[in-house]
């Protein structure tokens, strides 16, 4: 049934309901829609109080009613352990793949050291980033919402064209638990490119490079445009350079030049005033000569070619980035149909400059930087919406293709709405020492748990040699064709052990029965992610027992009687955590666990160093 909805504030009747863009940043996030009389996309600017949603999530001491956006963002110097910043770097990543970079966080980390998915601790509340995510998302939402007067259910939301699945399956996660059914998800250069109208028409071929400088990250890609497929040939980057760099380049300076080290480090609201200081000169800088403001008795000044040579090296690592993605795309510039620029630091004269002088062409900037993927996300929800009939649209899946994992839960392998012909594919491991069969069950549908979905399939790798848990590598790989039939293949890479089966997802099932499975999904989307955050507690749970259990009995006698009584009692508490159906009891007791048993485990650490040493001494 097609709906329609009375725009209140203009009258006009909207016969389609609104899908909108959302460019989910690390840094800001905005949201865009197709205004429907001009049909042209257009940021949303809620009541005044600009486009821009900066990415933070505050909690008010540490509650669980969460602020999102400018106000959050007044906290981060204040409260930093209850205000979530960057939530975008921990979404769809374990503990070891942050590695260093956890501890400079300003709030933590649940450091459980495993493979498992990264959570946030707010007080005794465990957060993963996809809850947190989903409140960035609820916000543009509820600001859409009420800047357009008519409910917002659909959205198309991007990535970074590096994000792997996991990743973009955590986005996904996000968007349905902020009740938006997120209809695809898109690359955020491919946005860009559909921005500047590029890939718009089918018969046009083109290759661009998209350099995005925005406020902690930096990529560029190389597209390829071809019959309304945007293929990225290449991407680089460096996923902590951006206008935050620029910005402590010239704090480095000023307290170098004034001799400002002491008065800063002893003031935290000196410190907050001499960044914001820092930024302040550097967009006056974009569009003036010289910048001068007093601070704490000195007059600060910085004209703009001390600046450039500021921030000269890090442009040029931009440039060297540039230099590769051209490389391994096989490319030169003069191949190239355009280059765009995304990301509020692409103001910045040096690296217009610097990146038109490399590629060899002025690079277009005539689009609002801030706005450009969100503006290309609105045209591809334009396009899905099927108010675009000039475009081509590509034969897609309906529904999400998967595998059973550990504790029944999907893992998706070919999410829905995907264009096929596709492929896609993940590896496992085994669970169990010397496990020599795998059961591969596949499976079709939005839910998070197997048993709510429709299972299609099941066989069993079998001839799997003998290994400890963890150690045989098995990919998994998905490849669905043109006709819709589905190929799922079971390869154990070590012995080269392979099964495989081939199905017809599709076959007896009505539209209305996929509509019906997409509506469940919506409407359980909560106390899906509940059961999966549970149930993935549990597993972080159970690996650090078992780790625990293993340390102790190899090293027990590093350890003093006490901090043996000690251990066995978090031990104790995290088994009697785990007859709980609490993941914040359950993560509470892994982290105490954890905090509890480090020194032991660094100190037992130091002893096969130095002995390790001692061994390698020469008499
Ligand atoms: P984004 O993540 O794309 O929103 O980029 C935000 C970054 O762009 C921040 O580091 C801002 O300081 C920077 N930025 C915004 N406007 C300007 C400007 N006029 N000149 C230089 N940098 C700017």
């Amino acid at each position: 049934m097609a709906k329609v909805a009375i725009n209140l504030s203009t009258g006009s009747i909207q016969q389609e309901e609104i899908i909108v863009g959302i460019d989910l940043g690390t840094t800001n996030s905005l949201v865009a829609y197709i205004h429907p009389d001009g049909r042209h996309p257009v940021a949303i600017n809620d009541q005044g109080r600009g486009t821009i949603v900066p990415s933070v999530v505050h909690f008010p001491g540490g509650g669980d009613t969460p602020i999102v956006g400018t106000d959050a963002k007044e906290y981060l110097l204040t409260e930093p352990q209850n205000t979530i910043y960057s939530v975008k770097r921990l979404l769809g990543k374990s503990y070891q793949d942050l590695g260093q970079h956890a501890q400079e966080l300003g709030y933590k980390v649940i450091d459980d050291n495993s493979e498992g998915l990264v959570k946030i601790r707010v007080g005794d509340t465990f957060y993963s980033p996809i809850e947190l995510s989903a409140e960035i998302l609820k916000e543009l939402r509820q600001r859409a919402e009420h800047a357009l007067k008519t409910p917002v259910n659909k959205a198309v939301i991007t990535v970074p064209a590096y994000f792997n699945d996991s990743q973009r399956q955590a986005t996904r996660d996000a968007g349905r638990l902020a009740g938006l059914e997120v209809l695809r998800i898109v690359n955020e250069p491919t946005a860009a490119a559909l921005a500047y109208g590029i890939g718009l028409s089918p018969d046009e071929e083109k290759t661009v490079a998209v350099y995005d400088l925005g406020g902690g990250t930096f990529d560029v890609s190389i597209l390829r445009i071809q019959q309304g497929i945007f293929e990225v040939l290449s991407t680089n980057g460096d996923t902590y350079l951006g206008g935050d760099d620029l910005d402590r380049a010239i704090i480095n300076h000023w307290t170098q030049q004034h001799q400002l080290a002491q008065a800063v480090a002893a003031s935290g609201s000196l410190q907050q005033e001499l960044r914001l200081l820092a930024e302040a000169a550097k967009r006056y800088l974009s569009q003036h000569e010289d910048f001068a403001a007093n601070f704490n008795d000195v007059v600060l000044r910085l004209t703009k070619p001390e600046f450039n040579d500021l921030i000269r090296p890090l442009v040029e690592r931009t440039i060297t980035s540039c230099r590769q993605a051209l490389a391994d795309a096989k490319l030169t510039p003069a191949d190239l149909d355009a280059v765009l620029l995304v990301g509020g630091s692409t103001r910045v004269p040096l690296v217009y400059d610097a990146v038109s002088e490399f590629f060899q062409q002025p690079a277009n900037n005539s689009l609002n930087p801030d706005e450009v993927v969100a503006l290309g996300a609105a045209i591809q929800a334009d396009i899905l919406g099927g108010n675009r009939r000039d475009v081509l649209l590509l034969d897609v899946t309906p529904l999400t293709l998967g595998i059973e994992t550990l504790g029944g839960l999907m893992d998706p392998i070919i999410p829905r709405n995907s264009k096929i012909p596709t492929k896609a594919g993940r590896q496992y491991t085994t669970s169990v020492d010397g496990q020599v069969n795998l059961k591969i069950s596949v499976y079709q549908g939005e839910r998070d748990l197997v048993k709510e979905n429709r299972k299609l399939a099941e066989f069993d790798l079998r001839g799997i040699p003998a290994m400890p848990a963890g150690l045989p590598k098995v990919d998994v790989n998905f490849i669905l064709n043109a006709d819709g039939i589905l190929k799922v293949e079971a390869i154990e890479l070590r012995s080269n052990t392979r099964q495989a089966v081939e199905i017809k997802p599709q076959y007896g099932l009505t539209d209305e029965q996929v509509e019906q499975m997409l509506m469940d999904s919506m409407t359980h989307a909560r106390e899906d992610i509940a059961a999966r955050m549970v149930i993935e507690a549990r597993t972080v749970a159970e690996q650090m027992l078992y780790q625990v259990e293993r340390f102790v009995a190899k090293n027990g006698q590093h350890l003093t009687p006490e901090e043996t009584t000690q251990t066995h009692a978090g031990v104790e508490q995290l088994k009697a955590a785990l007859t709980t159906q609490d993941k914040d009891t359950i993560l509470k007791a892994v982290d105490e666990l954890e905090e509890l048993t480090r020194p032991f485990a660094e100190r037992v650490m130091n002893i096969s160093i130095s002995q390790a040493m001692a061994g390698k001494k020469i008499e």
